[in-house]
């Protein structure tokens, strides 16, 4: 069975609001410390993909873009798309979907073909296709090549990767079909750079200098199993690399053609492998650029050598995921680490001028007040110079809304959860009271006067200090007042 060819695609984050929609970090942007709004690179690939190919594609960043559901409309009629695709995010499901439905209506259900994708699809892929008329495909898995095999009209049965409604036929009732996940791309330079020329890259900037920022994935995959995190479902549980070389243009490009000089290296652990790292960084000093990027790491894995080389080569900030001050509560996370190792790295990151930034994740099932107070105590010792307090957010297919659902702690619907405002309870705490912990721990780490006097001091410009001030207003209006709900 075959589908429909189509030639103008339209690649979308819909018009339903400002969230990360990374597969392992699906969260509001006002949620975060760090209030970054991140160009869809990934979308920006599987258009240069499908361009690559013979396609023409536009993309779209609606929430980005401050641009509602009319400008999506107006957009349809005007580009008349054959094919239009959205990343769903558990959060913003409905929305998701509805923008899709909005293209069948708009355009005619049988001129426009209408794809999901995204960590939702992973999990509920099958459903969704059972349930929802306005979807005409989903995926699953690692995916840059499964748009790509759908373009060229390949048999449906035998793109890996692809759910699809198989007509009835030959005495078989109709039904829908979850193909095996496509291999893992073992070739990570074989895929395009991102069609950043689709992109609006003025409206990516780093919060703190206000200059175009960008990013890059250098590797996907990781060997960990958290039990909150969908980074090893979705990218496979062994590392695979760009080369240095590759990477190294496609930053050359960046900087060249769009001016860009700020980058986060996206890559579920980018530090893991120290000759790769240490390649990248000499290419980067060799080059000559003077770029300014973080990258996330883990405690384990960065090291005097690499942070030093790191530094050299324009990094500025490295992010840890440290989740908890309790060792118990790590090892139930499947975190594999030890919480004293996140002290060491936190040194090792400032011995060489590297700013840290600390992600903890309270309210698994196994927290209380006890381990609440002991993770912020762990925190106040680290003293990180950026840090988050999110709250365990049971994304479907993780084995932490297995969990959930197994002991009943669901206190409302998946999709009203979200790193400020807790869904599910632990077996001791009220997913109120996990939402007002954050709240108020926050507020207390922020407010220390060494901690503002430090970040001012380190500002280095009164441009960036400006930019400190406005963001530290910013985040206290929020926190000062309980959540509505909680
Ligand atoms: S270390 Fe854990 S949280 Fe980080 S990417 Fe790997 S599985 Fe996800």
């Amino acid at each position: 069975m075959f589908a429909r060819r189509f030639q103008r695609a339209l690649l979308i984050n819909p018009p339903t609001g400002l969230y990360r929609r990374d597969d392992r970090c699906q969260c509001k942007v006002e949620d975060q410390t760090v209030q970054i709004i991140f160009p869809p690179v990934e979308l920006a690939t599987l258009a240069a993909t499908l361009r690559r190919g013979g396609a023409e594609v536009e993309l779209r960043d609606y929430p980005a873009q401050s641009a509602g559901w009319e400008d999506y409309i107006e957009d349809l009629r005007r580009l008349r798309p054959d094919m239009v695709l959205v990343n769903v995010v558990t959060a913003t499901s409905e929305g998701d979907f509805d923008a899709l439905r909005a293209a069948k209506e708009t355009l005619g259900a049988d001129n426009v073909l209408t794809i999901a994708k995204g960590e939702y699809m992973e999990a509920l892929g099958e459903s969704v296709l059972r349930h929802r008329p306005e979807v005409d495909f989903g995926f699953h898995g690692e995916i840059d090549l499964v748009l790509d095999q759908l373009y060229k009209g390949e048999p449906l049965e035998t793109i890996d990767g692809l759910i699809w409604r198989r007509a009835p036929a030959n005495g078989h009732p109709a039904d829908v079909v979850r193909n095996p996940g496509h291999p893992l791309i073992e070739e990570l330079d074989a895929l395009p750079f991102p069609a950043r020329d689709l992109l609006r890259n003025d409206l990516y900037r780093s919060p703190e200098t206000n200059r175009p920022l960008t990013v890059i994935h250098g590797n996907r995959g990781c060997p960990a199993k958290c039990i909150f995190c969908p980074a090893g479902v979705m990218s496979g549980y062994r590392i695979r690399y760009r080369s240095p070389g590759n990477i190294m243009a496609e930053i050359d490009d960046c900087v060249r053609t769009y001016g860009i000089r700020e980058f986060l290296f996206h890559g579920d652990t980018f530090t893991i492998n120290k000759k790769w790292l240490i390649e990248l960084c000499d290419l980067i000093i060799a080059s000559g650029h003077k770029i300014r990027w973080g990258c996330n790491s883990r405690v384990d894995t960065i090291d005097d050598e690499r942070a030093a080389k790191m530094r050299q080569a324009g990094c500025w900030v490295v992010a840890f995921g440290v989740e908890s001050g309790n060792q118990e509560i790590l090892d139930y996370m499947k975190k594999g680490q030890k919480a004293e190792r996140a002290f060491k790295a936190a040194e090792v990151c400032r011995r060489h001028g590297l700013r840290v930034h600390t992600f903890f994740v309270i309210g698994t099932p196994l927290e209380t007040r006890a381990t609440l107070r002991e993770t912020y105590e762990y925190a106040r010792k680290i003293d990180p110079d950026f840090f988050d307090f999110n709250i365990a957010y049971p994304l479907p297919g993780t084995e932490l809304y297995e969990i959930a659902e197994r002991e009943g702690l669901f206190e409302k619907p998946p999709d009203a959860t979200g790193y400020a405002n807790a869904a599910v309870r632990t077996r001791e705490l009220s997913s109120r009271d996990l939402t007002e912990w954050r709240r108020k721990a926050l507020l207390s780490m922020y407010l220390r006067p060494r901690y503002i006097a430090r970040m001012l001091y380190r500002a280095g410009s009164p441009r960036v200090a400006l930019n400190y001030v406005r963001a530290g207003a910013r985040r206290f209006r929020q926190l000062i007042s309980p959540a509505p709900d909680s």
